[in-house]
């Protein structure tokens, strides 16, 4: 058996291994078993971005939601019914804990029967064998991959699989699902998978698709990582028309989607990972008109406050290419610290969207020259260490001067940053040899007489009391500050 936990703790970013242990920590004190599920098992397997975590319990997710919050962990939304907890963990991990369910259908294609179960029985109820996975956290079991449908064996082959005849006659939603995830993974329909889907369009179960599920679904194709393919999938298999007949016939906003995959692409190489939902969704729908875009909206289960902050997303954008433009940011060091601010989306859609020459350049900037400067602002540090300035609050007060001259294309070379370090610490250059009175002496060396000497060494050594009680009282200062 591979190391599932091995390669499960190598892929997690720092953040989210704090989130992981804390579950696990929690679940173990409220006795539950929990599991990794979904979406999580099956990226970590495909070598996909770890973007959320997906944990199953055998018990109520309520309790472990209200210790999480005590720790700074945000609610996102809590689903009584379903017992499902969406959350934000400290270092904004994304995250869910639902609890472990079975789902009983009286009829296919009617409202199933809720009913809490074992985590087997919770995989068997999921859509497809590739989000059927789990990886145990219990002590007892770490690492161990539970794969009942035989997921694994579908993922090597490349195969979206749905676990039963009535998949999508159960529920209907899943012939979206089921393109969005083969799209995603450059996956086809398994080929009883392929039949299944075939008959239900045949037999017009996409015209049952609830707008709210359809909802759901356009939620998650805004957080992908290359929408247009699934939206092309979609659009062929003439479902983007359950999702809604006016997308479908000004289609989506193809151009927006690839200007916007394009900046977040160039984003990702200056080290940045923004989640961009929002500015993606407007990308989708971005040849609707105003009214059509809330109407849309709103029809897709959408709540006021959301369709409110997405309708004035764009109007915000533009404010802040006001003030890149504007006085506000007119010097580099200004312009750096009012960049610095601006939520990342925002930044994107600009650089996607603005036409703004002024605006855009500052963004770039920002990106490509001064963040690089900004993130070897340490060596500034450890250099006006180096001449012997104490650290404090007027050592950084001069280490973010010299960011400040950087912006301004000055200060680059080692040499430049010691002779501006000096000026602004006041830290002169130690009395050297004296090299200008020894040129003409060139031709033989020079004996020191003992007069010299003494007057030499006595320099020495005032320097040295001089920089000791520099110390002295940089110390006694700090000292009285704390
Ligand atoms: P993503 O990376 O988009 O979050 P995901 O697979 O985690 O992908 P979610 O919508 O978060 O997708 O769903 C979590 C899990 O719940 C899925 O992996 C799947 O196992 C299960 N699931 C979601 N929707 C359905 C559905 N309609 N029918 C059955 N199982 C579902
Ligand atoms: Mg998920």
């Amino acid at each position: 058996m591979p190391d599932y936990m091995f390669l499960l703790e190598s892929r997690l970013s720092p953040e989210q291994r704090a989130a992981m242990l804390r579950v696990q920590e929690l679940a173990s004190v409220l006795g539950f078993n929990v599991y990794l599920t979904g979406g999580t098992v099956r990226d970590l397997i495909t070598g996909a971005n770890l973007r959320d975590l997906d944990f199953t319990v055998e018990g109520n997710p309520s309790k472990m939601a209200r210790e999480l919050e005590k720790g700074g962990a945000k609610v996102l939304s809590e689903d009584e019914k379903f017992r499902n907890v969406e959350l934000l963990f400290a270092g904004d991990v994304e995250g869910s804990i639902s609890a472990a369910r079975d789902e009983h259908y009286v009829r296919p294609g009617t409202r199933p029967e809720l009913r809490w179960s074992t985590i087997m029985e919770d995989l068997r109820r999921r859509d497809f064998s590739l989000n059927a996975i789990a990886i145990s956290l219990n002590p007892a079991s770490r690492g161990l991959l539970l794969d009942p449908t035989n997921g694994l064996s579908d993922i090597e082959h490349g195969e979206v699989r749905a676990l039963s005849i009535h998949s999508f006659t159960n529920q209907p939603v899943r012939l979206l699902r089921a393109l969005r995830l083969a799209a995603r993974m450059g996956f086809k329909l398994e080929s009883r998978t392929q039949e299944w889907f075939n008959l239900a369009i045949e037999r017009e179960l996409q015209l049952t698709i609830t707008p709210e599920d359809a909802g759901e679904e356009v939620r998650s194709l805004s957080r992908e990582e290359r929408p247009q393919l699934i939206l092309k999938e979609w659009e062929e298999s003439d479902l983007l028309e359950r999702v809604h007949p006016i997308l479908a016939k000004k289609h989506p906003g193809y151009d927006a989607i690839n200007r916007l995959i394009k900046v977040r692409d160039d984003l990702y190489m200056a080290g940045f990972r923004p989640r961009l939902a929002t500015p993606m969704l407007l990308a989708i729908l971005s040849r609707l008109k105003d009214r059509e875009l809330s109407h849309t909206l709103s029809k897709l289960g959408y709540r006021s406050a959301e369709i409110e902050a997405i309708e004035k997303f764009p109007e915000k954008a533009l404010d802040i290419q006001k003030d890149l433009a504007g006085k506000k940011t007119k010097t580099p060091i200004e312009a750096y610290r009012y960049t610095e601010k601006i939520p990342m989306e925002y930044v994107a859609y600009l650089l996607a969207e603005s036409s703004n020459s002024v605006a855009l350049s500052k963004l770039k900037a920002f990106l490509h020259k001064w963040r690089p400067v900004r993130q070897a602002l340490p060596i500034v540090a450890t250099e006006l260490e180096a001449l012997g300035m104490p650290r404090g609050p007027k050592f950084d007060q001069i280490v973010q001067d010299v960011f400040a001259i950087q912006l301004n294309g000055r200060a680059k070379t080692p040499e430049e940053r010691v002779k501006i370090l000096r000026k602004l610490s006041g830290i002169k250059e130690p009395p050297k040899k004296k090299e200008k009175e020894k040129k003409p002496a060139k031709a033989e060396k020079h004996i020191e007489t003992p007069a010299e000497k003494k007057a030499a060494a006595a320099e020495k050594h005032a320097v040295h009391e001089r920089h000791k009680a520099g110390m002295k009282a940089a110390a006694a200062k700090h000292k009285s500050k704390k």
